[in-house]
């Protein structure tokens, strides 16, 4: 039987307004090896939004129990909420072949990287720091305030950059989707990867 390779643990970060969550709707409707994982909050539910689709909600309670029952691969406490990656389903779904993205923000994908140093790290940042302040001006929902907080904290955020492996610019969404499969292809020809199937031939 023809031996089959473990999937990647893609972690996929970005400031606010790098556009990270349409570059990931972008890959979603593309043919390929992907699957993203659906995290645990505390946070409520947003208008749109479907329970075990966009998030698994829950409470505090249920989420602290998780918590000492080590459900979690990794998990925040962002702003008042908590935010967690479950971890049995991206292990089953990794030994058997599929590459899971998770989507997280800069504090969790370092600790993915402590648990799980074989994790792909992809950054999304915008073409400039002015296209950066257009497109958080341009969701319209922003007083001039919170604008400038979600300003600061994107440039917070691009400070970090440093720790990925892959900073990848969102200048149009296709070539960037187009971009981060070609870091997905490479890295699954990795040498280090690829070893098990090649000793399996000799
Ligand atoms: P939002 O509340 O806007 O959906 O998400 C807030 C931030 O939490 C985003 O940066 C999102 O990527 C991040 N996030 C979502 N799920 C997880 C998770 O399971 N772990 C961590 N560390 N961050 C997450």
């Amino acid at each position: 039987m023809a031996l089959k390779n473990k999937g990647l643990l893609i972690v996929f970060s970005g400031p606010s307004g790098s556009g990270k969550d349409t570059v990931l709707g972008e890959l979603k409707k593309r043919d390929i090896n992907m699957k993203q994982s659906v995290s645990v909050t505390t946070r409520d539910i947003r208008d749109g939004e479907v329970d075990g689709v966009d998030y698994y909600f829950t409470d505090v309670q249920t989420f602290e129990k998780n918590i000492e029952e080590g459900y979690f691969l990794e998990y925040v406490k962002y702003g008042s909420n908590y935010y967690g990656t479950p971890k049995k389903r991206i292990e089953e779904l990794i030994d058997g072949g599929s590459n899971v993205v998770l989507k997280i923000e800069v504090e969790g994908a370092g600790n993915v990287r402590r648990v799980f140093p074989d994790a792909v790290s992809v950054f999304i940042i915008p073409p400039s720091m002015e296209e950066l302040e257009k497109r958080l001006k341009g969701r319209g929902t922003e007083t001039e305030e919170s604008f400038r907080n979600r300003l600061d904290i994107a440039k917070e955020e691009l400070k970090r950059a440093c720790e990925y492996d892959y900073i990848v610019v969102n200048d149009s969404v296709s070539a960037c989707a187009d971009r981060v499969c070609a870091v997905i292809e490479a890295e699954t020809f990795k040498y280090t990867r690829m070893k098990a199937l090649v000793d399996n031939m000799k």
